[in-house]
Order: C-alpha cells, then structure tokens, then sequence
C-alpha cells in the first residue's frame, strides 16, 4: 500500500477511473486510486449506460457534447469495445407545458451546435416503430446520443491509468481525513495512511460522508433508483427512449435485453438498494403503455442504485472552498456516466495546471450560495 501520493482518488467508479487515466496520460502517474470495495461496485455498475447530450442548461450540455466526442473514440484509444451504440435518444412528452419545454431546449441545444430536433408523434413513431403515438403530444430526438457498457469503460481506464503508474488500491475503505492548516494532509483508510498531495471525492453517493471527514458539508443526497432488463429478443430499437413526463427510461443491449427504469417521486433518501415490486408494477405499466408488445416480455432481473442527488441535479465540480487540496467530483444524479469523460478532462486541467474551466466554474461547490439554475430534464 502507498503511503504517498500526488493525488488520492477516492471511489473507482466512472469518475475516479476516467480521471486516473486522464490524469495518468498527461503524465501525472503517482495516482492512487481508494476503492471501499471494487471497481464498479456503486452506481456505475448499476446503471443504463445511456449517454445524451440533450439537456437544458448550456454547460451540461457542453459538457455532454464533448463526452459524445471522447467517448466515439474511446474503443480504440482504451484497446476496449465500450459498446458504444450512438443510436440516439428519443425524449417523450405528454403535455402542452412539455412541448413548449421541449422547444425552448432544442432550440438552445441547436445554438450550441447538437443535432437535436422537435418531433410530432408521427415522426417519433417513425424513429420507433413500436411506439403508441398516441401517448405523446411531442418527442425530441438526436441522432448522436447513444449508449455503451460502463463496465467495459472503467476496467478500460483503469488498465490503461495502471500501465501508466497509477495503483488501484481494492477493498481499502477511507475511515478520516486529517485536516492541518487548511489541507488534507492524511488519507486514514481501513489499510494504513497515505499522505496526499491532491484528494478527490469521488465517492458517489457516500461523497456526502467523505466530505464530512474533513469537515466540509455538502449538499447532496443519496436516493435509491431501481432498474431492471429483460430475457433478450431481437434487435428491433437502436433508440434509447426517455419520458420527462415520468422519468421512464429503456433501451435495448448489443444482446437484445431491454434494460430501463422509472424514478420514484417518493423514494426517501438513504443508502438502501433493495429491489421492490411497486417499481416493477410502476415501470412495466408505463412501459407498456409506450411500446405495447414489450408486455410480453419476460423480466429476467431487477436491482437497485444510488444517485447521488445535488439541489440543483447537477454535479459539484472542482475546488473547495477553506480546503485547498480538496477536489469534488461528485453529485452526478443519473447523469454521471454520460459526462465522465469530459468531468475528468476538466478536473485534470484544474489539477493539472490549476485551470478553472467555465464549466467547473459553474459547478462549483459554492454555487449554493447564490441563486440556483437547475437542470430540467432529470429522469430515473
Ligand atoms: C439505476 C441507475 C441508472 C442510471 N443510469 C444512468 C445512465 O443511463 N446514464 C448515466 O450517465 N448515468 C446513469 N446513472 C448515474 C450513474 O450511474 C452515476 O452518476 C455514475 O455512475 C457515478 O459514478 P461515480 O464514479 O461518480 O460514483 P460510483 O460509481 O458510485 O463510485 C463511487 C465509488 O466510491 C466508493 N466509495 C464510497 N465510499 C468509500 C470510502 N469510504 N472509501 C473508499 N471508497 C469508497 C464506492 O464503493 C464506489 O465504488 C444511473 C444510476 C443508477 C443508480
């Protein structure tokens, strides 16, 4: 086990991967990387894997974009097939008040360049075959969003940031963090202690606990998401289809699974992740009432994650205030997946070169003390 490290990761999920690598590759190799348990053991191995740019505030989706970008080439750069599928997103809306939300996302997600565009219900029923269009008033669609395999992206990080220097230290739990004139100067851990330059919090969501150590307190909160996948049929949708109605979301895998979930406005926060049948009611009665034939498939498996929930829903990013080398990388709600790439480039330049992007910037932990501009098109 190290004793030092430039920079401490802690979590080895998406985002500690992503930036193990991304700070490996530029050079900065003595990167430790804490896992409680092992790599994708909380929400990244838990999710849909689904990656969309169509958001509705300008720095989420830039930041989606430029993910979009990293992750067309990422196969080849890791020397692993992430899966990536850019079958694009079809978003659903039911009511008048989401038609005119839709068109006021489209035409600032057009501004900023993404291919999106306003569908009848025709159109999306052409985009999907299965679709009662009589369920919807309006969708979106952009042909570049897409999905891929998050357990092929973190272990293609992680082998390629190990080959470069980086050590993955498993089943090594941070139990304190020791704070001396405004630093971290020691990593307690359920294995010894390391000495840091740098500490990231990329703990998912335990970062609210992680920050707490040092006596930081962050907004976040942890609520339970349920998901579930069918036995495979065949391939018959390349779409990933989301409803800001409901927060339904479903797609089909390369193996011909359908793997989707519903949010639940009443779920209380906490780490519990036990599976319910009152989501699997909720989720197929929805489902069914989109895509009508998907009723006659059978659910295979059902499980539960955390998100890691910001006031806002979007993450917390870089600096924290009165703590100099505490880095944040967390509050990722159901969206940290699709913007790992891009969430690590722009911590690695700030890590890297002290460079505060606009998008960090934004992000920052003290944004809370200003007035707030959520994200609208939240769903799970
Ligand atoms: C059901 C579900 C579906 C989702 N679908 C999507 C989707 O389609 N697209 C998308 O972009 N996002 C989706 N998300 C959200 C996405 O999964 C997360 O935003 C993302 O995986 C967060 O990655 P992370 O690395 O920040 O956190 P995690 O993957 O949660 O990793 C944090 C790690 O920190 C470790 N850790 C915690 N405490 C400690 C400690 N004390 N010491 C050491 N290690 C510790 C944990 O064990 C864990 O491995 C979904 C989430 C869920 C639950």
């Amino acid at each position: 086990m190290k004793r030092r490290a430039d920079v401490v990761i802690i979590g080895a999920g998406v985002t500690g991967a992503a930036l193990a690598y991304e700070l490996a590759r530029r050079g900065i190799r003595d990167v430790v990387v804490l896992e409680r348990r092992f790599p994708c053991s909380g929400a990244t191995g838990r999710c849909g894997g689904g990656i969309r740019q169509q958001f509705t505030t300008p720095h989420n989706i830039r930041l989606a974009m430029e993910s979009v970008e990293r992750y067309g080439t990422l196969s080849e750069e890791l020397g692993v097939d992430i899966e990536f599928i850019q079958g694009g997103y079809l978003i659903l809306a039911e009511t008048e008040g989401e038609r005119e939300a839709q068109r006021k996302a489209v035409a600032l997600q057009n501004d900023l360049g993404l291919p999106s565009r306003l569908l009848t219900p025709r159109d999306a029923k052409r985009i999907l075959p299965l679709l009662d269009e009589t369920t919807i008033v309006s969708a979106t669609y952009c042909p570049t969003d897409g999905h891929a395999n998050p357990f092929r992206v973190v272990e293609g990080y992680l082998a390629r940031a190990r080959e470069r220097g980086a050590v993955l230290e498993k089943f090594t739990e941070v139990v304190d963090l020791e704070v001396k004139g405004g630093r971290i100067v020691k990593v307690r851990t359920s294995r010894g202690d390391v000495s840091p330059g740098t500490v990231v919090n990329a703990a998912g969501a335990w970062s609210g606990e992680i920050a707490r150590m040092a006596g930081v307190k962050l907004p976040n909160r942890p609520v339970r998401h349920e998901i579930a996948i069918t036995e495979p049929v065949e391939p018959f949708m390349e779409v990933m289809v989301i409803s800001i109605h409901n927060g339904i979301y479903f797609s089909q895998t390369a193996e011909g699974q359908i793997i989707g979930g519903i949010g639940n406005p009443g779920e209380r926060p906490g780490h519990d992740t036990s599976s319910s049948l009152g989501f699997l009611r909720r989720y197929a009665r929805e489902l069914t009432r989109y895509v009508p034939a998907l009723g006659q498939l059978a659910v295979l498996r059902q499980w539960a994650g955390l998100y890691d929930v910001t006031p806002d829903a979007q993450p917390i990013l870089g600096p924290t205030p009165g703590l100099e080398n505490f880095v944040q990388a967390n509050g990722f709600s159901g969206h940290g997946f699709m913007i790992a790439p891009a969430v690590a480039r722009h911590l690695a330049d700030y890590i890297e070169k002290g460079v505060l992007s606009e998008n960090l910037a934004r992000l920052s932990l003290e944004r809370f003390e200003r007035e707030l501009h959520g994200e609208a098109f939240v769903v799970g």
